[in-house]
């Protein structure tokens, strides 16, 4: 797991949840950690509200996976399963070109509001 890979949207809806923000917590460990006088670290979500974002956003990313590998992808021109890779083009497990994702991310999210509004 990398620093891109942490959920900012389970974040951001986290703290929104129990009245603060990203920013806020941010600022709050940031005090805390150079021990500015009276920091305290701030109050955590409870852990099942947190299984429940994450269970979304973990639903939300397979959905954009599963629809991205139906799309044709505009970077290495694969109409159908994973991104091709290499000189010899061979469809490479798992990878999915950035345009490609950022297109199914937007058809998803198109299709979700749909389905809600
Ligand atoms: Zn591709």
């Amino acid at each position: 797991m990398t620093f891109f890979d942490v959920p900012w949207e389970v974040g951001k809806e986290a703290t929104e949840a129990i009245g603060t923000s990203r920013n806020e917590v941010l600022e709050a460990l940031w005090d805390w950690y150079l021990r500015t006088p009276g920091a305290e670290l701030p109050e955590r979500p409870p852990a099942d509200l947190l299984e429940g974002l994450f269970s979304k956003w973990q639903a939300r990313e397979d959905g954009i996976r599963e629809l991205a590998l139906t799309l044709a992808c505009p970077t290495c021109k694969a109409t159908s399963g994973p991104c091709l890779a290499g000189k010899a083009k061979k469809p490479k497990d798992d990878l999915i070109h950035r345009p490609r994702l950022a297109a199914a991310t937007a058809l998803y999210d198109a299709q979700q509001a749909g389905i809600h509004h």
